[in-house]
């Protein structure tokens, strides 16, 4: 079988490996020297694309359009770029087998890969509800969104099933996400998630309060406080139903499913340390393995700002990790070093007309300033989160590029706050002054 040697090889072909490529092509590297190996069909593109307008019903977003490094406003790495740069792009290949002590890689069709430096990007799966042995959960039209081919079966199935009824199972931003668009595609929209509110891990009840009911308006349909435990499938196996542990029974003519992901971190269990769930680094993305790094949704690396070991998966951190690790690799092997990841946690998301951006820790006390009615015409709303007298999180509805801006800024800086009251009254003016 084929043996293939590369100086670098990043392991996975998403936001991370196309952001680590476009800095390794800045730092120099020869033609021949790297490797992308990834088990999708396509080059890096922007993740975030597929649960919006990807699923468009008018003008959809489509590759090329969305190739890396396009989100962040930079320049479109299209695949001819790779070539140019002598950068190997090895797609439709599925590494399934990783021995970090031989540095070797092993591909599902037995290919081995050889490295000097490896980058492990593999992101996170999706999780499944046939993982916990739901009933039926195994029938035809019940799809997960995580790659582009995902993303296409939806497109399929939205074609499919003009009209029809979709029950989107989970209330976090894919699930508020993919309710939106669906709904755009003209389908009857129903989601079902068990917490009291969408978005429980960051939003408050109030935040909540304003998306539930500006949804509730589209004429999406919320059910709360319950799980799916089943579903029936018609003759041919498609979908006919979902059962509620509350007793209910939702039709479907498609099912959604967005319950989280988990981090690839399987390839390498027992042979690097780990930490809260994925692969633990340092602030320059060093593993505990020497000549690895690890990058994006599965790295737990010291989040400098909050003296503490985290692991993010958004797009942003997947990035920022990706170009820092780089750097870093350069530098050490030139016998220099650079400065220590110093990242400030950012995550957005947009549905039909709103857009979303949150900044810093969402620990402690809150304080709701804005118009967030769901029937106002122009809704701007925000959140602070407040601890030991200092203001550590914003959240912004709506915002302008000055005012997301300014309250990125203050979760940077943290300025101390004299009266919740007096907070809630300045809104948006206090970050816009620091
Ligand atoms: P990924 O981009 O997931 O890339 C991992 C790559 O590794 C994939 O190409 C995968 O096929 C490959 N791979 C994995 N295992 C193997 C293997 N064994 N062999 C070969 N290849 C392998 N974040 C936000 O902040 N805002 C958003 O609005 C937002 N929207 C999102 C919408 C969707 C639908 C999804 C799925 C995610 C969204 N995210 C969003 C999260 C964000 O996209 C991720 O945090 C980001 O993509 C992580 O980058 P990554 O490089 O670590 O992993």
């Amino acid at each position: 079988m084929a043996e293939k040697t590369f100086k670098y090889v990043i392991l996975g072909g998403g936001v991370s490996a196309g952001y680590a490529a476009r800095e390794f092509a800045k730092q120099g590297v020869k033609p021949g020297e790297l490797a992308i190996i990834s088990k999708e069909g396509v080059a890096p593109y922007e993740r975030p694309a597929l649960s919006k307008a990807y699923l468009f019903p008018e003008s959809p977003a489509r590759l090329p359009g969305f190739h890396v490094c396009v989100g962040s406003g930079g320049e479109r790495l299209l695949p001819e770029w790779y070539a140019e740069k002598g950068i190997a792009l090895i797609l439709n290949t599925e590494i399934v087998k990783a021995d970090l002590a031989s540095k070797t890689l092993i591909s599902a069709a037995g290919e081995t890969f050889n490295y000097h430096f490896l980058i492990i990007a593999t992101g996170s799966s999706v999780i499944r509800l046939t993982d916990f042995g739901v009933q039926g959960a195994d029938a035809k039209n019940i799809y997960y969104l995580r790659e582009i081919d995902d993303a296409d079966k939806l497109v399929e199935a939205i074609k499919a099933k003009k009209h029809g009824k979709v029950v989107i199972v989970g209330g976090g931003y894919i699930g508020l996400e993919l309710s939106a668009v669906m709904k755009l595609n003209n389908l009857d929209v129903n989601m079902v998630y068990p917490e009291p509110w969408c978005m429980p891990r960051l939003f408050t009840a109030g935040i909540a309060a304003f998306y539930e009911g500006y949804y509730a308006n589209k004429g999406i349909k919320i059910i709360k406080g319950t799980v799916a435990i089943g579903f029936t499938a018609d003759a041919n196996g498609e979908v006919k139903e979902v059962k509620l542990k509350d007793g209910r029974v939702l039709e479907a003519d498609i099912v959604v499913v967005g319950v989280g992901g988990r981090p690839l971190t399987t390839l390498f269990k027992g042979q690097v340390e780990e930490e809260k769930g994925g692969i633990k680094t340092d602030s320059f993305f060093k593993t505990s393995v020497p000549h690895v790094y690890a990058v994006g949704d599965v790295a737990t690396f010291p989040m400098k700002i909050y003296n503490e070991m985290r692991r993010v998966e958004h797009v942003d951190h997947a990035r920022k990790s990706a170009e820092h690790a780089v750097k870093a690799l350069f530098a050490s092997t030139e016998g220099k070093s650079i400065e220590e990841y110093d990242y400030l946690p950012f995550f957005y998301s947009r549905s039909f007309n709103l857009s979303w951006q949150f900044y810093g820790d969402n620990v402690g006390d809150t304080v709701l300033f804005g118009d967030n009615s769901p029937t106002s015409e122009n809704p701007k709303f925000g959140s602070y989160w407040i601890k030991d007298g200092k203001v550590v999180g914003a959240f912004l509805e709506s915002g302008t590029p000055e005012e997301n801006k300014a309250i990125a800024k203050v979760a940077r800086v943290q300025p101390l706050v004299e009266s919740l009251d007096l907070l809630a009254k300045d809104g948006l003016t206090f970050a816009c002054k620091i």
